[in-house]
């Protein structure tokens, strides 16, 4: 019986969905046998099974990046190696500042062995990801986190969106945005990338062929909430969205 749980969304793009959350760990090809593995997730059997299925590809991980700070976004298992482990230069300080914080939600879960490799990262010189692989654009923004970055592969047509734009979770703003102005600018940031991409992966969630749809769902709920309008979304049913509504609704109702 087969192990392999990455699936070919695309040539050249991989995807695994943990099953926590939806989360989603992608992997991109560069070609000439390198792997660059983005936010793997999640239990100890998930992460070890991402460079198993690498290896059934006949590939090796040159790189990672984690997409932001949360503590599910900066995993790694031994397996992957030792390996540069990009981040933006905001989410490399802060978690440089704050590792023992950042992680602690993730020792409830993982091996010792695990949470030592935990929050790692190395912070990227430019907007460019530094691999053999082709042009793959780095978009950075405040939204859902500071420093929070996508990755655009620009000849694959595929954005990595990291925790925006997700159809399961509703727009999930930085503890310190208060008025859902951040997370506005963070989407406006992301708006050319989403219309170039032909697929758009969430770091939980469902990939897309249809981004510009994501988008727009999220433009929709933040723009009623914003008018104290009555928000009719799907994902207002999903575990923990009326929690996080609610404080979307206070946000909105702050002074700007
Ligand atoms: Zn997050």
């Amino acid at each position: 019986m087969s192990t392999t749980r990455l699936t070919e969304l695309v040539p050249g793009v991989w995807v695994a969905t943990a099953r926590e959350y939806d989360t989603i760990s992608t992997v991109l090809l560069d070609g000439v046998g390198g792997a660059v593995v983005i936010d793997p997730a999640w239990h100890p059997d998930e992460l070890a099974a991402i460079p198993a299925d690498l290896a059934e590809l006949a590939v090796i991980c040159v790189a990672g990046v984690a997409t932001h700070e949360h503590y599910d976004h900066v995993l790694w298992h031994a397996a992957l190696g030792q390996v540069p482990r990009w981040t933006s230069r905001t989410t490399a300080g802060t978690v440089a500042a704050h590792r023992a914080e950042v992680i602690a939600p993730a020792a409830q879960f993982l091996t010792p062995d695990l949470l030592d490799l935990a929050g790692r990262l190395d912070p990227l010189a430019d907007a460019l990801l530094p691999w053999r692989g082709t042009p793959v654009s780095v978009v950075t923004h405040d939204a859902h986190a500071p420093g929070h970055l996508a990755l655009l592969h620009e000849e694959a047509g595929v954005l990595i969106a990291g925790d925006m734009l997700s159809d399961v979770e509703l727009p999930m703003p930085a503890d310190d945005d208060v008025t859902l102005e951040v997370y506005l600018a963070g989407l406006a940031a992301l708006r050319e990338s989403v219309g170039r991409a032909r697929w758009l992966i969430p770091g939980h969630g469902t990939p897309t062929a249809e981004p510009m749809r994501r988008y727009d769902a999220d433009m929709r709920y933040l723009t009623a909430l914003l008018a104290h309008e009555r928000v009719d979304d799907p994902r207002l049913a999903n575990p923990g969205m009326a929690d996080l509504h609610a404080a979307n609704v206070r946000r909105a109702s702050a002074e700007q």
